[in-house]
């Protein structure tokens, strides 16, 4: 895993990015009516991180509505008119004022309809490439983290538990966890059961349990699991797992 310095600058891009695009659909979407146009929120960007002068400001707000498929005319317009698909893309188009090269985002198509989300899956990807930018993609959906991810984190009770490269963690789960994940998604086709058993005991974070925190609900859990925690190891082939006993 390689780690990257960042500047004082870069921290505070990035953490301007990640309130964009985590805060802002919300955000957006419930700005008190007459604050401050769709004009006005793009331009705080160029302003506070980048001291633009306002000629330029025009030209940048230009260009990044363009990649974002939203017109001109929205810019005299309040938040609160815009449908969910839009007022999610003026929240991706905030981000990229902020020239962002990691865009942190925080379930970002959760709140829309599934015609939606594809529409703004294709245009992250789309603007991934354009804008050369790195995703730290954050979601609960196993078909959209599929669709969108290179790399996948699984994490568990606050813990990375698996990290692989995103085709093999589908294709061959080696945490327990990372497995339940998959048979509990919802597929055409198949027919909705339950994974695992109503009993099934989620780990109580005022009293964490030793060892692995998934070894109440595991079903290959030994002595070991209850006693050590796994430390996150290579199983081979670039994929990571915190596992005693991993999945073949
Ligand atoms: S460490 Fe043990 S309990 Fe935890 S996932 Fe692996 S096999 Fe299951």
């Amino acid at each position: 895993m390689t780690l990257i310095p960042l500047s004082r600058r870069m921290v505070g891009v990035l953490a301007f990015a990640a309130l964009s695009v985590s805060l802002a659909l919300p955000a957006i979407a419930r700005t008190p009516p007459g604050v401050l146009v769709v004009g006005q929120i793009l331009e705080a960007p160029l302003k506070l991180l980048h001291a633009m002068p306002a000629d330029k400001r025009a030209a940048r707000i230009d260009g990044i509505l363009d990649a974002v498929n939203l017109h001109a005319e929205f810019l005299d317009r309040y938040p609160h008119e815009f449908s969910g698909g839009q007022a999610q893309r003026i929240a991706i188009a905030r981000a990229l004022a902020a020239a962002p090269r990691i865009l942190v985002l925080d379930e970002p198509v959760s709140a829309l309809d599934v015609s939606m989300q594809a529409q703004v899956v294709n245009l992250l990807a789309r603007l991934k490439d354009a804008f050369d930018l790195t995703y730290v993609f954050i979601s609960h959906d196993l078909a959209v983290v599929e669709a969108v991810a290179d790399r996948v984190a699984v994490m568990y009770f606050g813990r990375i538990v698996e990290l692989a490269p995103a085709r093999q963690i589908f294709a061959h789960p080696r945490h327990h966890y990372t497995a339940l994940l998959a048979r509990s998604a919802p597929a055409v086709g198949r027919p909705l059961a339950a994974p695992e058993g109503a009993d099934a005991e989620l780990p109580d974070p005022q009293n964490p349990p030793r060892g692995c925190a998934f070894a109440k609900r595991c079903p290959a859990a030994t002595d070991v699991c209850r006693r050590v925690e796994p430390p996150l190891e290579d199983k081979g082939s670039a994929q990571y797992a915190a596992c005693h006993h991993p999945a073949g």
